[in-house]
């Protein structure tokens, strides 16, 4: 439970492959207050994912609809593909006092950013040890074909060079010290006075 200052929005881009998904999973296991917004593609369910879970999948027609009616506070064409972040889900948690983490990329960070106020929004960029080392982990990730795993890599650089707009980055190198880097953001930005204005008028009036 907490003020309606409390809460706040994570945004975690990076390159694909860099392990945001890995760190997005380890931080809400972690922190029962960090609630996972799923966003709306248009991009086909893979076989290891289930909808309504990892996404809500929807036709091209579904996504147009629903961004006409205003349903996304953000939404970007990431390889192809519609992504959206649902707006009530965002605004209901934050007002909740909760943390809603978006995996969405950098267009999408601009768009949330531009949007609410700078304090409402915390954003961190997940970068790989080096170019070759994320090449080295798509295709051990074997979901992807060599092509997929190119134009992911041609894109990747594209994703990277927006690191300046982040209030964080974070190297995944040694996967467990990345996770605690995670979690050691969150907790810190916790106890910025922004977000601790409630709880300090009942001590200190
Ligand atoms: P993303 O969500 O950014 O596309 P994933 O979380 O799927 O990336 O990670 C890509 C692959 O790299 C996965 O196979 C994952 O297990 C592996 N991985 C993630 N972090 C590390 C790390 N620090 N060291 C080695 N492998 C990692
Ligand atoms: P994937 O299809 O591999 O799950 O995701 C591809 C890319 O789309 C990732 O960089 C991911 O962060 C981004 N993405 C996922 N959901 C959203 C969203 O709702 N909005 C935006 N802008 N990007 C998203």
């Amino acid at each position: 439970m907490g003020s309606a200052q409390s809460g706040f929005i994570l945004i975690l881009s990076a390159p694909s492959g860099a392990g945001k998904s890995t760190l997005a999973r380890h931080l809400v296991s972690q922190d029962p207050s960090v609630r996972f917004s799923i966003s709306t593609t248009t991009r086909e369910c893979r076989p290891q994912e289930t909808n309504g879970v990892d996404y809500f999948f929807v036709s091209r027609s579904e996504f147009e609809q629903q961004r006409h009616q205003g349903n996304f506070i953000e939404w970007a064409e990431v390889f192809g593909h519609c992504y959206g972040t649902t707006r009530q889900f965002v605004e209901q948690s934050i007002a909740h006092g909760d943390i809603v983490l978006l995996d969405i990329d950098w267009q999408g960070a601009r768009q949330v950013r531009a949007q609410l106020p700078a304090n409402h929004v915390v954003s961190v960029m997940i970068l790989p040890p080096s170019y070759p080392i994320l090449r080295q982990r798509l295709l051990q990730r074997g979901r992807d074909s060599l092509s997929v795993v190119e134009q992911r890599m041609a894109q990747a650089e594209a994703e990277a060079s927006h690191w300046g707009e982040y209030d964080y980055v974070l190297i995944n190198n040694q996967l467990e010290r990345a996770q605690q880097d995670l979690v050691a953001v969150v907790r810190s930005e916790r106890l910025r006075i922004q977000r601790m204005e409630h709880q300090i008028r009942e001590i200190v009036g």
